[in-house]
């Protein structure tokens, strides 16, 4: 159609009158389509000029933004019919094109209710011989969907805290269970007795304590796993934060003849971390590369570059794991350890989680495990990223 009326145009000296007024007629029957189908719309749309005069409106407009309440507004100016000043603020901003990272979702009041507008603002360049720009704005109802994205996150925290408590109430069984007995015992040794010395009772109060202890790690680490995370991403360098866990734990290390190793990255951007959770994550791997290295060995801390992520590694010379092991170590209360509460590498993976970020593992029974925490760099730190960097580069601390 378009290509018709192209043509029509470049031969419009050639044409009679009839010819005209059925082209005209033709587009007129087009226009009417559109505007039907416009109408049709469960979103608003409004088209402008440059200058944001209104050269159209669907109905819908106003039922989903506050706007002046008039017949038409085919003719004035977008300021003077948006009653809303962040919308106009934000549409401003989209046409000057600033406006990318601004938020594009309003709320405003309906009634009982609090509706949801998602804005967007579309540049139109005109093909003709003005060549100028005209502006598309959309304003869609999105509270149904936001409510729908909250509650399906709602539903999976919720069944991973129902599989957590199940793991929990399973746990705290045993200790519980062992308690009990020793309890028994000792009531029994005091009826035989009548009196008991401190050192008839000590193993049965031992064993009390002991278990204490256990079911106060398994609750704290429960309220680990479940606790909503207080994250607090900053902008930093990573390395330091990896040389500080380094320096930490190397003494243990040295004490279970465990030699550590940092390998790091000299040409690492700054991504967003929180500090404090990132030790957390990498004082829990470090801590299972220990234990898989009872007899010694080497542990090796490494960072890279990758693309657009910031790879750290952690690298054992331990026992390893086989497949089917290795399938379930991210899962609550998998441990293989007799005093091992299995939640560690749980805590890692929400830990990571919490920064868009990923963990994989890689590992060979009888040589060694890896660990891989990938973490995104920021668009501001890809832009400012040398070309020529090197991945391979070292890290002097
Ligand atoms: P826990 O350390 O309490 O057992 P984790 O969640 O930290 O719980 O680890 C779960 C399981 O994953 C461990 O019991 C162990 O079997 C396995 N695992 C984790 N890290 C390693 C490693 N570096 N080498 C070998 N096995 C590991
Ligand atoms: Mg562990």
């Amino acid at each position: 159609m378009k290509n018709f009326v192209q043509r029509a145009i470049q031969k419009i000296d050639q044409l009679d009158n009839k010819q005209i007024v059925d082209i005209l007629r033709s587009q007129a029957d087009e226009v009417e389509m559109l505007e039907s189908v416009l109408e049709s719309m469960q979103d608003g749309v409004i088209l402008t000029d440059e200058k944001l005069l209104i050269l159209y409106a669907n109905s819908h407009c106003r039922t989903l933004v506050p706007m002046a309440r008039l017949r038409s507004y085919e003719g004035l100016p977008l300021a003077r019919v948006l009653e809303d000043e962040q919308v106009l603020r934000y549409i401003l901003l989209c046409v000057q094109q600033a406006g990318e990272d601004e938020h594009n979702e309003f709320t405003f009041q309906k009634g009982d209710s609090v509706q949801t507008i998602a804005i967007q603002v579309f540049t139109y360049k005109s093909s003709s011989i003005r060549s100028r720009s005209s502006f598309v704005i959309m304003f869609s109802d999105v509270t149904e969907h936001n409510a729908n994205e909250a509650r399906l996150r709602r539903s999976e925290n919720l069944a991973s805290m129902t599989t957590m408590a199940a793991g929990v109430a399973h746990e705290i069984k045993n200790p519980l269970a062992a308690m009990q007995i020793h309890l028994q015992l000792l009531k029994k040794a005091f009826v035989r007795k009548h009196s008991l010395t401190i050192d008839d009772a000590q193993r049965y109060i031992d064993v009390l304590e002991e278990e204490i202890s256990r079911l106060n790690g398994i609750v704290v680490d429960f309220l680990f796993a479940v606790r909503p995370m207080d994250t607090r991403l900053r902008l930093g360098q990573l390395n330091r934060t990896i040389e500080e866990v380094c320096a930490f734990v190397e003494p243990e290390l040295q004490e279970h003849r465990v030699q550590v190793n940092r390998d790091l990255c000299t040409s690492l951007p700054r991504i967003e971390f929180d500090e404090h959770l990132v030790k957390q994550a990498l004082l829990n791997l470090i801590k299972n590369a220990m234990n898989a290295m009872e007899g010694g060995g080497r542990l090796t801390v490494q960072s890279r570059l990758d693309g657009n992520l910031v790879l750290v590694r952690v690298v054992d010379t331990g026992i390893g794991m086989d497949e089917r092991t290795q399938q379930k170590i991210f899962e609550p209360y998998f441990t293989t350890k007799a005093s091992g509460t299995g939640l560690g590498l749980t805590v890692v993976y929400k830990i990571m989680k919490e920064h868009k970020g990923d963990i994989s593992v890689k590992s060979k029974l009888g040589e060694g495990t890896t660990f891989t925490l990938a973490f995104p760099v920021p668009k501001s730190e890809r832009l400012a990223l040398d070309q020529t960097t090197t991945t391979e580069g070292r890290y002097e601390a």
